[in-house]
């Protein structure tokens, strides 16, 4: 899935129309992906054959989620069902999701990464530097051991390489207890790639992309993505 530049701004511009304070994690992903980072293999589906057609092409296993404009923390809500091995699984986590999901919301089936090492990726906006790149440790262990490192915008990919030197658990990133070692290279466009987003779209407020798994062959992919909207 790659998202072109007039998509970004389309998606941008239709969810501001709406009053939409964040992007969905589906358009969150187009968005990030038309500037080169990289996404999982996804589809939007209404219902539970919808769903089951579209993890038919991704191939299972697969993750079912709840996708809706201003749903920031999917897990807490119940519409994060990962692991679904099969088309019954799936039906049974659709039959559960569709019956929580806010209103106007959909099905987002998407690839399941297989990987332990999470990292994030994040972009804010101070009022005296502007758009600031985060890159560091991400998962279930980020908020406590707040491994992150930070750059001013534009992050170039060769200064991305060196953010991934400067975080604490950089050793992660290398050959790690029989897991490859991570693809750098692919690893540094994404976090270009969440740079360049922040300088086309200034109305992109904040950047939220966690976690970014390293699967399998150190691909890295953006699992889950947010992305917040100025309110002006
Ligand atoms: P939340 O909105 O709660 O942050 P996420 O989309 O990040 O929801 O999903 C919660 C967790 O489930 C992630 O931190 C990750 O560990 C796991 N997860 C989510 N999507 C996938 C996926 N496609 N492949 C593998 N693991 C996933
Ligand atoms: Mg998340």
């Amino acid at each position: 899935m790659t998202g072109s530049l007039d998509t970004a701004r389309r998606i941008i511009a239709d969810a501001r129309a709406q009053g939409a304070r964040t992007l969905s994690e589906y358009d969150s992903k187009q968005v990030l992906a038309a500037h080169g980072v990289p996404v999982t293999a996804e589809h939007l589906a209404d219902d539970a054959d919808g769903a089951a057609r579209a993890a038919e092409k991704i191939g299972y296993p697969v993750v079912l989620k709840g996708n809706a404009p201003d749903l920031a923390h999917k897990t807490e809500a119940g519409l994060v069902e990962v692991g679904l091995a099969d088309e019954a699984a799936l039906r049974d986590a659709a039959a559960r999701l569709l019956s929580k999901l806010p209103a106007g919301g959909g099905l987002l089936v998407q690839e399941m990464a297989s990987g332990k090492r999470e990292f994030l990726l994040g972009m804010t906006r101070d009022a005296q530097y502007g758009p600031c790149v985060t890159f560091g440790l991400g998962g279930i262990f980020a908020e406590a051991l707040k491994d992150t490192v930070l750059r001013l915008t534009p992050v170039s990919e060769t200064e991305a390489l060196s953010m991934m030197d400067e975080i604490r658990a950089a050793a992660l990133l290398g050959p790690y207890r029989g897991m490859p070692e991570a693809d750098r290279d692919a690893l540094a466009r994404a976090i270009a790639g969440v740079s360049a987003a922040a300088v086309a779209h200034p109305e992109i407020a904040e950047i939220d992309v966690n976690p970014v798994i390293v699967a399998d062959g150190g691909r890295p992919v953006a699992v889950d993505a947010l992305v917040v909207l100025t309110s002006d």
